[in-house]
């Protein structure tokens, strides 16, 4: 775990929950965290559709929650005939702080290549928003032994030739492949040693003291049970959650516990 960094616990609720839902699921969370607050040293952001965005929002203000909104992607323009795309400003006029980038469901399923990813990260950096940028390995990849060449080649490509406080800001999620939405979650030495060369990659990028500010998280089949000894693992500032975020309780408890 790292010493002087805020751990984050971001929730990525996927096209799931219509607006009536989302402000549902945020009701239940703040009820929760009255009466087990999020103990000092962490930052939670919650990252709904985009048709839930200021529900969302608004939803935070009236409870004072004490988290954030953040957003599953963006478009790389900043404006234009992008038809159904959202872009970099929209999303921070409503007050987002985080934006997922390469996510590996859109890099597979929307052709989202390293250099779209790369201009995605551009676009959250001009709106002065922060990117939590996704890396991860397939099975084949493990098996085959290049998932650290491949990881520190995302993180390279993504980060690599910006100004050093720019990558000090960024948020990394190490999400295997393998994890995600599989119900197998890496072990913490697993996520420790990916994360630790990530961070290397990042002292290489941007020197040690900017690699050392950078939140790194794991995310990939986190549950309540799992996240303690995850969050013990060297190197993991947190968290990136997606199915067990859907439950009030269980995401309440992986952020408390
Ligand atoms: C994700 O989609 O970023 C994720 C980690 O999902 P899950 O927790 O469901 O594996």
């Amino acid at each position: 775990m790292g010493d002087q960094r805020v751990i984050l616990i971001s929730a990525n609720w996927k096209m799931h929950l219509n607006n009536v839902e989302a402000l549902s699921l945020v009701q239940q969370f703040a009820a929760h965290l009255s009466a087990s607050p999020i103990p000092p040293g962490r930052e939670v952001s919650i990252h709904p559709p985009f048709t839930s965005l200021a529900t969302v929002k608004a939803a935070i203000e009236t409870y004072r929650l004490p988290v954030v909104l953040g957003a599953q992607t963006c478009h790389f323009a900043d404006s234009g005939a992008y038809t159904g795309e959202v872009s970099a400003g929209m999303l921070a006029s409503l007050n987002v702080r985080y934006v997922i980038a390469g996510h590996s469901e859109l890099r597979a399923q929307c052709g989202e290549t390293d250099e779209v990813v790369r201009d995605k990260v551009s676009a959250i950096y001009r709106h002065a928003m922060r990117p939590i940028l996704c890396v991860g390995e397939t099975t084949a990849e493990r098996n085959s032994g290049v998932a650290e060449r491949k990881v520190r080649r995302q993180v390279a490509s993504a980060l690599g030739d910006r100004p050093a406080e720019l990558v000090a800001a960024a948020v990394i999620a190490y999400e295997p492949l393998w994890a995600i939405g599989a119900g197998v979650t890496a072990t913490p030495d697993d996520a420790a040693q990916m994360c630790t060369a990530i961070r290397n990659e990042l002292g290489n990028l941007a020197g040690v003291d900017e690699a050392a500010m950078v939140r790194i998280q794991y995310g990939g089949s986190v549950t309540a049970e799992s996240s303690g000894a995850l969050l013990g693992a060297e190197n993991v500032d947190g968290f990136l959650v997606g199915g067990a975020s859907l439950d009030a309780e269980q995401f309440s408890t992986i952020v408390t516990g």
